[in-house]
């Protein structure tokens, strides 16, 4: 298909990218529910609780899009047992250790709508110290080395031209201590399941697209990088190769998904 990137050169991808993101950041979380079922929702939680993030963290979210990590991150903090609730000030005054999300995403649509849903979430960037949003590449952060204690990328590393400099990047910008947490779409080990899962991918998913939000080109890219996207070990390898230790990986409904974890020591 034209959206086939293994024969583009970099600007090209990251162009095509950028152009299907454009294209579904308004209609991004609503085919996010129709495609995965909701089930994506689940998937994002498992990755927040595998985080269990404590007061005092300091999270980014790379390729964060809309803000779905993010907003889960600063909740489950409020949820930590080492949370300590505003009780009786006016205005409240949090009295936790402050924690923060940034998200960071190459589209500036995609944060825009993130913005907006934060506003009715009650995370307002200009009011609100814990969230900010940062458009930038994921192969070049903007960040000083050693920033952050969390680095999160969901849905979002298979997308990127160069995965290695990805991950060299994430390495880079982790305090020692900091953690690594990658979810991705990954490959179903059992051969029946996979094509059962094939089938619906790349049938169903393309038609969903032209029928709710009248774009089959961009759901048809999302389907085929999900295909390229390196396996569970072949990724986790990668990894160690970025200087990640402790590098493990768990399954999400059959394989359907990875969240791989490591670990700057
Ligand atoms: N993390 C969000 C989630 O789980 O719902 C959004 C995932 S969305 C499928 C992928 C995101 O990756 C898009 O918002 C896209 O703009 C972003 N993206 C693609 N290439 C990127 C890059 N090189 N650097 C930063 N973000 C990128």
């Amino acid at each position: 298909t034209h959206f086939g990137f293994q024969t583009v050169n970099k600007n090209d991808k990251e162009s095509m990218v950028k152009e299907v993101f454009d294209n579904v950041s308004s209609s991004y979380d609503l085919m996010n529910d129709v495609m995965s079922m909701g089930i994506h929702r689940l998937w994002k939680d498992e990755l927040i609780s595998t985080l269990n993030p404590t007061p005092g963290s300091h999270l980014l979210d790379v390729a964060g899009g809309t803000g779905d990590i993010s907003f889960r991150f600063l909740e489950k903090i409020k949820q930590s047992p080492y949370y300590l609730p505003a009780i009786g000030a006016n205005p409240p005054k949090n009295t936790s250790l402050p924690s923060s999300a940034t998200v960071f995403d190459i589209n500036q649509s995609m944060l825009d709508q993130g913005k907006k849903r934060g506003i009715l979430n009650g995370y307002n960037e200009t009011t609100d110290p814990s969230i900010d949003w940062v458009q930038g590449n994921s192969e070049n952060l903007p960040f000083k080395d050693e920033t952050f204690n969390c680095y999160t990328v969901s849905f979002g590393i298979r997308n990127c031209t160069n995965v290695d400099q990805v991950l060299k990047e994430a390495h880079r910008v982790l305090k020692k201590g900091g953690r690594f947490l990658c979810l991705e779409f990954s490959q179903i080990p059992n051969p029946a399941l996979r094509y059962m899962y094939d089938t619906y991918s790349f049938n169903v998913i393309p038609v969903m697209g032209q029928l709710v939000v009248g774009d089959r080109d961009s759901y048809q890219y999302l389907v085929e990088s999900i295909r390229k996207f390196p396996d569970q070990e072949t990724f986790a390898d990668m990894m160690r190769d970025a200087g990640f230790q402790q590098v493990t990986y768990k399954n999400l409904s059959f394989g359907i998904c990875a969240i791989h974890s490591g670990w700057k020591l």
